[in-house]
């Protein structure tokens, strides 16, 4: 735990910053680092699992609280690594000198501040925006060239129609909650320490109503729906595209999260792409390689390009035609088309007996003037 980072160094943010600055950081960060746009990157994933645990303690103000007054004691490294909840302080045992200063922290957050606390969480908890949602649609390389518009099914959060999104069911009214009292917390002693703990009954908020039939209280329901995704031309694999709104709609007020296409180009069985060149190999024949000519080469756009090939084409040779290869998708503009060479030799019994014949002049027409070269 020596190597971990301040939390809110983590995030990107100072240490008096709003909720809402720390929930945007996060979401910012974890756009970038979602293990699902960052396939195999282990990196991208220890940075996800180190954003993901500085929001857990962040966003909730009673752990934040703790957290900033852990470091101010100089506890912030073993604090640090046992904090899913209340039970990790068993771990300071070894930390004696400190423990009574921790402990009159302890009572103070769970003494003075409990009330204010209680309905900043409380209305925390209603509120939630709509988590992002990530769908994977596979193209043709035609459709990555030409731009498609495709529509998708997604399934989603959407807000419940039979109670508009309140959760609760039509003509109910609300009790307060028998297990906690209305306080939305209950506590435990353990020794001499007052643990607090979010009331299981009503997760904290401090009443029950009779929640909604249709969507069992959450506000929200799954449903498909169509999303009109435009693929725009030059998309690559891997390609993210966002589209605001779309994602899972929020509960109780919250915004919707985002929807991102992550896109996957199949491959193509005569194409091959690298960045935005195109590449297509084409295959002489012996007299074609010798004395050059001129060959229609399909193009994926549909149409050819007519390809001159000079005498004396070696095979592996890259005939480069600009501005014919894939669109650029951030810059406009295009790659190149590349034509890469092959000679195909024939064997003896591919050829006639004449052809044989004017063939073995080669023999004295041809000199190898360097045998030996450094392969490239
Ligand atoms: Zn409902
Ligand atoms: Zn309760």
């Amino acid at each position: 735990m020596a190597g971990k980072r301040d939390y809110y160094e983590v995030l990107g943010v100072s240490r008096n910053a709003t909720q809402d600055e720390i929930k945007k950081a996060y979401r910012k960060l974890a756009r970038q680092y979602h293990p699902d746009l960052n396939p195999n990157n282990k990196e991208a994933e220890e940075k996800f699992k180190e954003i993901s645990e500085a929001y857990q303690v962040l966003s909730d103000p009673e752990k934040r609280k703790i957290y900033d007054q852990f470091c101010h004691a100089g506890l912030s490294g073993s604090a640090g690594s046992d904090f899913g909840g209340f039970g990790g302080f068993s771990g300071f045992g070894g930390q004696r000198i400190d423990l009574e200063d921790i402990f009159e922290d302890i009572f103070d957050i769970f003494g003075g501040g409990r009330k204010s606390q209680r309905e900043s969480k409380r209305t925390s908890y209603k509120r939630e925006d709509g988590t992002d949602l990530y769908q994977t649609l596979t193209i043709s390389l035609e459709d990555a060239y030409n731009g498609k518009t495709i529509t998708t099914e997604v399934p989603r959060y959407v807000i419940c129609d039979a109670c508009g999104g309140t959760g609760v069911k039509a003509g109910s009214s609300e009790r307060v909650c028998p297990t906690c009292g209305g306080r939305g917390e209950i506590y435990q002693n353990l020794g001499f320490i007052r643990m607090s703990q979010t009331c299981p009954t009503c997760k904290g908020e401090g009443v029950l109503r009779e929640p909604c039939d249709v969507c069992a209280g959450r506000g929200l329901v799954i449903r498909k729906e169509e999303v009109k995704v435009r693929i725009p031309p030059g998309v690559d694999n891997g390609s993210k595209l966002r589209i605001p709104g779309k994602g899972h709609s929020g509960r109780f007020g919250g915004v919707p999260g985002d929807l991102w296409i992550i896109i996957n180009v199949q491959p193509h069985y005569l194409f091959e792409r690298k960045g935005d060149n195109l590449y297509i190999k084409v295959n002489l024949s012996v007299w074609e390689a010798i004395s050059g000519t001129e060959i229609e080469v399909p193009h994926i756009s549909g149409k050819t390009e007519k390809v001159k090939i000079k005498p004396g084409t070696q095979p592996g040779e890259l005939i480069r035609i600009p501005g014919k290869g894939m669109p650029k998708l951030k810059t406009s503009g295009y790659g190149d088309f590349i034509v890469i060479t092959n000679v195909v030799i024939p064997s003896e019994d591919e050829l006639s007996k004449d052809a044989k014949k004017c063939l073995s002049k080669l023999k004295e027409d041809q000199k190898i003037q360097t045998r030996f070269e450094k392969p490239e």
